[in-house]
């Protein structure tokens, strides 16, 4: 997928589709795949139409979430908000985990780029996904930020243009 994205081949099919159900599914997906063990919360759902690719947002927001799974303990709370705001639609994942150390957080779309402590994670990962994530988000002309603060938590949003 990485290098499809890379080599400008990334298929995209875009049509309106309403992200807030999109939102309930992927919610109802990751309770189960969270086994339960995590707090997970929709704290703001507007009902908003976007031009997208919903298996590729699925995608999307699989990743952030299982990222926000993985990256917190126990005590896990992961927050989930879709709104609109200055004609764009923005959905965020938060979660009150580890963190990341502000001079890690620029790199964390980087292909491969993983902040130190998770290499060492048997549960490991590629350090692809947010890469792939990025890539999908601006095939559909959205933007995708991180805010984190190590020790607190991690908010990652994207946001897309409203169809209208
Ligand atoms: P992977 O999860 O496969 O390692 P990603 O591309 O999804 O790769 O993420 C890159 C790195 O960014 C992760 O290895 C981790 O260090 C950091 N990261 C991503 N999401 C979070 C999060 N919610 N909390 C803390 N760190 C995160």
């Amino acid at each position: 997928l990485m290098a499809q994205a890379e080599s400008g081949r990334l298929e995209i099919d875009l049509a309106p589709m309403e992200l807030d159900t999109l939102l309930l599914d992927v919610f109802q997906q990751a309770k189960i795949l969270s086994g339960g063990k995590k707090t997970l919360r929709i704290d703001e759902i507007d009902q908003v139409v976007v031009m997208g690719d919903r298996d590729r947002l699925r995608q999307v927001l699989l990743n952030l979430i299982s990222n926000a799974v993985k990256f917190t303990d126990a005590d896990g709370k992961i927050i989930l908000r879709l709104w609109i705001e200055k004609d764009e639609v923005r959905l965020s994942v938060e979660d009150n985990g580890q963190g990341i150390h502000p001079d890690e957080v620029q790199h964390i779309f980087e292909r491969f780029y993983r902040v130190e402590p998770a290499r060492d994670r048997r549960s490991g990962g590629s350090g692809l996904g947010l890469a792939i994530a990025r890539s999908l988000v601006e095939a559909q002309s959205g933007t995708i930020r991180a805010e984190s603060e190590a020790g607190v938590g991690t908010r990652i949003t994207f946001e897309l243009p409203t169809p209208g």
